[in-house]
């Protein structure tokens, strides 16, 4: 703890961290070594870790990015954390996202953007975006200023930053981790997920985060595997679908195009065979979630209305509508009133069924993929995380469908609710690191465990 702390202050122009707590940490550590004497070592004990600031942490600033819950402590603690403090793990401080987990940069974040600590090799000035929304933590764990980082994955948000940062993230089943307690924003989609530097670390992590709970009717009443058992049994006879539709014809980079092929050659080496699947509503699944997505938001999003959380802008003589309209005016960058608008827009009478009704068809299409190609015998199947590597700060994309085309490869899993997990698999040319999607069945986080790790 003591050296990750003084790392983080080293590394503090990363701006992984938006609220580090020293202070928590050493009281942390300090019960941590105290349970080492008396030989009840949780999971996790004494393993340093951020936590994404969209998790509430009892009396610890918690803003999930935006201005809006700037100065907002909250009196109570989310399951996945509490879980996680139980096993032993202790937190270093709230880590950096984009706000209210929308983008796919960090560069939202109503407290700075991120910065990537990995370099071109042929530009090594030049500072690069960590992904979105779990910039922060990807960019800790990267930097080697914490051990793991807690993320959420609404529609590729722990997979891409970890992607672009070169670790390892996983977004579990829907319904694996608690949502209780974690700020929300697209309620049918949002899953915590563990960020880390090995496939073990991480079937360790999700171990200490899984598990149902009471409080959230969406998180399952499902058994937690012994996850980091289960990754030393191998790929043997494993069947690893590689789906047409994740080339697209438009083309992408041939590098991408080649770190595929290197991730199905080391699963075939490894003893799995790999087989040409195809999951044809692929292409409708970046528009599908980018109706459902906004909509949930904009419903979510309604509570911040200056009465019970964080910010309130409020003059003398003004209405209760003027109050709403300039705290949450003030509160909210432009990316999320973007969501609102177009959330609202989607759900409102005359709209609803020719866009939120249409997505939701379409999300089911793309799920019954899934399931068609899970049901003719493929275990797990393969697809690159990111259609490219982390890209410049300084390209300042403005464009919200050039940010949106990011989350290409990682939505449909989002709405069909299964897992997926990015695995750091090679270098690009310009010596980033670009990461393989390992997608499997419901609730089977085992099996692409397994398989992540021969690709490591
Ligand atoms: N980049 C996607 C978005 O902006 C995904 C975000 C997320 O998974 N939280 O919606």
């Amino acid at each position: 703890t003591e050296a990750h702390l003084a790392a983080m202050e080293t590394h503090a122009d990363l701006n992984a961290y938006i609220t580090p707590t020293p202070e928590r940490a050493r009281e942390m550590a300090a019960a941590s070594d105290a349970r080492i004497a008396k030989g009840e070592a949780g999971a996790m004990e004494g393993i340093p870790i951020a936590m994404k600031d969209l998790f509430c942490t009892d009396g610890t600033r918690t803003t999930a990015g935006s201005n809006i819950l700037g100065t907002f402590v909250p009196p109570y603690e989310s399951t996945v954390s509490t879980n996680l403090w139980n096993a032993g793990a202790v937190l270093l401080g709230k880590a950096n996202l984009d706000e209210f987990a929308m983008g796919s940069s960090n560069e939202t974040s109503a407290f700075g953007n991120v910065v990537n600590p990995w370099t071109r090799t042929d530009q090594p000035e030049r500072k690069l975006v960590p992904g979105g929304s779990s910039g922060g933590s990807a960019s800790a764990v990267a930097a080697r200023i914490a051990m793991g980082a807690t993320g959420t994955d609404t529609g590729g948000s722990i997979r891409q930053p970890a992607s672009f940062c070169g670790i390892t993230g996983l977004k579990p089943t829907y319904g694996r981790c608690s949502r209780w307690g974690i700020v929300a924003f697209a309620s049918s989609l949002d899953q915590a997920g563990p960020m880390a530097r090995t496939v073990e670390d991480v079937a360790l992590m999700l171990g200490a985060m899984a598990g149902h709970d009471p409080k959230d009717s969406t998180s399952a009443p499902i058994a937690v595997p012994d996850f980091a058992a289960a990754i030393e049994q191998g790929v043997a006879g494993l069947k690893v679908g590689i789906p047409k539709e994740y080339r697209p014809e438009e083309g992408f980079s041939p590098e991408i195009d080649a770190i595929w092929t290197r991730g199905m050659e080391m699963l075939r080496d490894a003893g799995a065979e790999t087989v040409d699947i195809s999951l044809p509503h692929t292409k409708y699944a970046l528009a599908a979630y980018y109706i459902v997505a906004p909509a949930e938001a904009s419903s979510n999003l309604a509570r911040y209305d200056g009465v019970r959380y964080g910010l309130r802008v409020v003059e003398d003589g003004d209405s209760l509508n003027d109050m709403y309209c300039k705290t949450r005016g003030a509160g909210f960058g432009a990316e999320v009133k973007r969501r609102i608008l177009i959330g609202t827009y989607a759900l409102s009478a005359g709209y609803y069924d020719a866009y939120y009704l249409k997505a939701q068809k379409v999300r089911a299409l793309i799920a019954r993929d899934f399931k068609t190609a899970f049901d003719s015998g493929v275990d797990v199947i393969l697809t690159p995380t990111t259609p490219s590597a982390a890209f410049g700060l300084d390209e300042e994309i403005t464009d919200p469908v050039t940010m949106y085309l990011n989350d290409v490869f990682t939505v449909p899993t989002s709405l069909a609710g299964l897992p997926g997990l990015s695995v750091p698999v090679a270098l690009t040319e310009a010596g980033l690191p670009q990461g393989l999607q390992l997608i499997g069945r419901p609730f089977d986080e085992d099996t692409v465990l397994r398989a992540g790790r021969a690709l490591e």
